[in-house]
């Protein structure tokens, strides 16, 4: 049993998403959530839901979107909420929303605004999200690209530590004090966990509690170890990262698969 808590089956090019449900869906004890990036996609995720029951939807706006809907912010959030109301039995979290400084020369070209501006716009839209998040008793999900530090910061202001870490790629360093001020929130692995030179992550994975870890697939994006290069990103590669995971622990297989699919269900509130 596997739950990939990341994925977009309805980005995948390669094979049809109705192909890649049922190969995962083969052992019917797993679970899937399907990811939103914009309000088009976070529609797009609650039909997937209400067609399968094994697959779980979230809503959001992701930070590199988010500079669409600048003229807009008040309503794009009443969007969300009502898309929540009207659909609450198939979502279970609010993402993706991050900050994300690597594109942020980009970013600051393309809507002709400074980089500092970019960083406030993405900052204020992270902290409306989150208190959207807990308004509807939401689990949130962060990404974060070269910008920990102001996410680490912007959570304790808001006080809000029903999070998930995505694609994890701090230290351990990081990860001590992200569970120092949330004992319970959780890291999130994914591909690169299963890559020779990530060691840094590999030692986060191997040390933090069992209870703070989950996985994903990112897929289509992202394939594991050894499929990388050759073929699209599927949910049944979630099974890599957890080998390598339970390569990396002292625990028994069946105690990390068991607990790792646990916290998941926990998290998201998923029976
Ligand atoms: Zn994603």
């Amino acid at each position: 049993m596997i739950y990939d808590t990341h994925s977009h089956p309805y980005l995948a090019k390669e094979k049809s998403q109705e192909v890649i449900l049922e190969n995962f869906f083969k052992n019917t004890k797993n679970r899937l959530n399907s990811i939103a990036c914009d309000l088009e996609s976070s529609n797009t995720c609650i039909k997937l839901a209400q067609a399968y029951p094994w697959v779980h939807a979230t809503i959001g706006i992701h930070p590199t979107h988010c500079l669409d809907y600048i003229a807009k912010i008040e309503d794009s959030l009443l969007k969300l909420e009502k898309l929540f109301l009207e659909n609450s039995r198939n979502i279970v979290a609010i993402w993706e929303i991050w900050l994300d400084y690597h594109w942020i020369d980009s970013l600051s070209q393309k809507y002709n605004i400074s980089q500092e501006e970019v960083k406030q716009i993405q900052k204020d839209f992270l902290k409306k999200q989150i208190q959207l998040a807990k308004k509807l008793h939401l689990p949130i999900v962060i990404h974060n690209r070269d910008s920990s530090e102001d996410i680490l910061e912007i959570l304790i202001q808001e006080g809000y530590g029903n999070f998930v870490f995505h694609c994890y790629s701090e230290d351990l360093g990081f990860a001590k004090k992200l569970l120092y001020n949330f004992p319970d929130c959780k890291l999130w692995f994914w591909w690169i966990v299963t890559f020779k030179s990530t060691q840094k992550i590999q030692e986060v994975a191997a040390t933090i509690p069992l209870k703070n870890i989950i996985i994903e697939t990112d897929s289509p994006y992202l394939t594991p170890t050894p499929y990388r290069g050759k073929e699209e990103n599927e949910p049944v590669f979630c099974e890599n990262v957890l080998s390598k995971i339970i390569d990396l622990r002292e625990e028994s297989p069946e105690k990390i698969r068991e607990t790792i699919y646990q916290n998941s269900l926990d998290f998201f509130w998923v029976l």
